[in-house]
């Protein structure tokens, strides 16, 4: 049974399309789009009215299977980014136990498997994340894994870092880098400036971020690795990875849409879902983003998919967990809030992901 999807406005920066065109699909395999495709006793869809553009893929992703599942699951995280427009994920490694051995990603290509949308694995950068010894990146770079990672914590040894920069490199694979220097964070709960001074409550610094994206840019350049840099919050941060692109480093990075959107002032009323890790920032920061965003230097965009349980996010803010759900959210707010605005058109919003 083939389906024919008319009059829907597709765009696809790929393939250059931005214009009202039919789509005829036959199983799981578009076959052809053109104008005017003529219906030949097909299953039809009218997209009057709507728009079609190609699965987009979210990199950053927390499954939080195995050890989690109270959080979420590889089958309900993929539902969840089925439902948001997502055809692939990328897991983050911070599961329990962490991703740093082939048993793991094993378990979760196996998990993936019956999954709704493709999951791509990636294996964490040290042994139980902790900083401390390289993981078995060899035997993980054959499970499949396609970046490496700490997210969730730094990798505060630069001896270290640059180890596993020289290790990831042999095999390939890029390294994904959650950037915070914990004595600069500290106890930190949000970021620290005007609000957290209001509030009342222990602030992360900006420079926390900064310093490493610049330790870290360094040792790219000095290892020639494909640095990524997850979670950029701050202008700062931006204007480090701007000077080092000018310069032929080859480093990327990613922006949330909460990042986007929100500021540090969302933390009045000490709303534990406004607690994420890296923190909202200042107007500054989000404003600076925004523009980077309508100037399109943005590489990615990718939503820190991070779900907790009601009640790892109930009581205090000082001790609420870290990380806001994003999956089936991320497009609507990226529309209402960049799209009808007219900061970027859709051709845009499918090129960052
Ligand atoms: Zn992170
Ligand atoms: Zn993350």
């Amino acid at each position: 049974m083939k389906t024919l999807i008319k009059n829907a406005a597709v765009y696809d920066p790929k393939n250059n399309l931005n214009e009202k065109l039919d789509i005829l699909i036959e199983g799981k395999t578009i076959i052809e789009i053109n104008e005017n495709i003529k219906d030949q006793g097909y299953k039809l869809i009218d997209a009057e009215e709507k728009i079609v553009i190609p699965a987009l893929i979210d990199m950053h992703v927390h499954l939080r299977e195995p050890g989690y599942e109270e959080k979420e699951t590889v089958k309900t995280g993929c539902e969840a980014a089925a439902a948001g427009g997502f055809s692939a994920v990328a897991a983050m490694p911070n599961t329990n136990p962490v991703a740093d051995n082939p048993a793991v990603v094993e378990h979760l290509n196996l998990k993936s498997k019956e999954a709704l949308v493709k999951v791509y694995p990636i294996g964490s950068i040290t042994q139980g994340s902790e900083g401390k010894k390289l993981s078995e990146i060899g035997t993980l770079a054959k499970t499949g894994v396609k970046a490496l990672s700490d997210d969730g914590q730094p990798v505060m040894n630069s001896e270290i870092m640059r180890r596993a920069m020289e290790y990831a490199s042999a095999f390939n694979l890029p390294i994904i880098d959650h950037c915070e220097d914990k004595n600069l964070s500290k106890d930190g709960v949000m970021h620290e400036g005007y609000y957290s001074t209001i509030f009342g409550l222990q602030g992360i610094p900006a420079a926390s971020e900064e310093v490493m994206v610049a330790r870290d840019i360094v040792l790219a350049e000095m290892t020639g690795i494909h640095l990524h840099i997850a979670h950029l919050s701050t202008e700062g941060s931006l204007n480090l990875v701007k000077d080092a692109k000018e310069r032929g480093v080859n480093v990327t990075f990613e922006v949330t849409p909460h990042h986007l959107i929100l500021t540090d002032k969302a933390v009045e009323n000490y709303n534990p879902d406004m607690k994420v890790h890296p923190p909202l920032r200042s107007k500054t920061d989000r404003d600076v983003l925004q523009k980077a965003l309508e100037d399109g230097i943005i590489d990615v965009l990718a939503t820190d998919h991070a779900p907790h349980t009601y009640e790892d996010k109930l009581g205090e803010f000082d001790y609420a967990a870290n990380g806001i759900s994003g999956l089936e959210t991320a497009l609507g707010l990226l529309h209402n809030f960049f799209i009808k605005e007219k900061l970027i058109n859709w051709q845009d919003l499918v090129r960052m992901y």
